[in-house]
């Protein structure tokens, strides 16, 4: 007998654990923001391939972006994040591409070094292996897919609005107009038809890379070497691990700094995980309850006897 949490922990096959008898290897996103230029070309690309509005263009004041974050309209956010720090030598490109003119080693201007840094990352829905969103979704709006991700159907849901907050990320947003929920869905359209995602498809530095999630992930631990080994110390995963609070994203990142730089959760936990445990409390405090109402009737009846 195993002692494995059905709500949080590692999950070998999400797709399998939620139905798909034969289900295809579970793919991924992995995200290498040291190489991403801020083009938002796969911003661009998300909201052509699937028709989003339009949904404000306007400049925050801390930052060249103009999209602010992820929402209801916006399913791919690429962050620009201004940092006075020491910018990182001679960054390699990734085995077999093109070395990038900004990561080539190119001698700092005068003055230049140790002022001012972009780190660029390109967000999205993580597809976590433990999705508390689904988990609490009454209406099977948002369903797991037999690649393993998770997909919300806006004629489906009923704008409920309860996986809103579910989501440790912050990634799912009620469309203001109708209250649908809505968020990336992984192209599952593209995927049935052995496509890739536009957004992977349309990043011209394939700092977005799309496969299975195995490969992927062998894939990212190479490249950390590599940058560490070149002089790049602040390399590191996130979302990779499957034994972390959500069981591993199905879309991981290569970063550059500490994850709350780049607005990420330090520690995201599925907030699904703790509810068998409250049930419990809560049905031992009610039955607590109706014990000492019942004996409080039955001391008041002994004594008008
Ligand atoms: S990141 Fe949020 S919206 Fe995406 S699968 Fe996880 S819980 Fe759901
Ligand atoms: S996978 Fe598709 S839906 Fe998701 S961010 Fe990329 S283009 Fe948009
Ligand atoms: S398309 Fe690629 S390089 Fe351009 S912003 Fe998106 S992730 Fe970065």
């Amino acid at each position: 007998m195993t002692d494995r949490h059905p709500l949080s922990g590692p999950e070998p096959d999400p797709a399998r654990d939620a139905g798909h008898a034969d289900p295809p290897p579970r793919v991924g996103f992995f995200t290498d923001t040291s190489v991403c230029i801020g083009c938002k070309a796969c911003e661009v690309a998300c909201k052509e391939w699937n028709a989003l509005p339009e949904d404000g263009l306007s400049l925050t004041g801390m930052s060249y972006d103009n999209t602010q974050g992820l929402g209801a309209s916006t399913w791919r956010h690429v962050a620009f994040i201004e940092q006075s720090a020491p910018v990182e030598p001679s960054a390699p490109a990734p085995e077999g591409r093109t070395r990038l003119p900004l990561l080539d080693g190119e001698p700092e201007p005068a003055g230049a070094a140790g002022e001012l840094r972009w780190l660029m990352s390109s967000d999205v829905c993580k597809h976590c292996t433990h999705a508390a969103c689904l988990d609490v979704c009454p209406t099977g709006s948002l369903f797991r897919t037999e690649f393993g991700t998770v997909v919300v159907q806006d004629d489906i849901c009923n704008g409920c609005g309860y996986c809103v907050p579910a989501c440790p990320y912050g990634v799912i947003e009620q469309r203001p107009s109708d209250g649908r929920a809505f968020k990336c869905t992984m192209c599952y359209d593209r995927l049935g038809a052995g496509q890739e995602p536009a957004c992977a498809k349309a990043c011209p530095t394939e700092s977005i890379q799309f496969g299975p999630l195995d490969e992927l992930r062998e894939r990212a631990a190479l490249r950390v070497d590599q940058l560490h080994e070149a002089g790049v110390p602040g390399a590191r995963l996130y979302g990779h691990e499957t034994d972390d609070g959500v069981g591993g994203d199905g879309a991981f990142f290569l970063l550059l700094d500490e994850p709350e730089v780049y607005g990420l959760p330090p520690a995201p936990v599925v907030t699904t995980r703790d509810l068998p445990t409250m049930w419990k409390h809560a049905g031992a405090a009610a039955l607590s309850l109706l014990g000492g109402v019942a004996l409080s009737f039955a001391v008041a009846g002994r004594g008008r006897r």
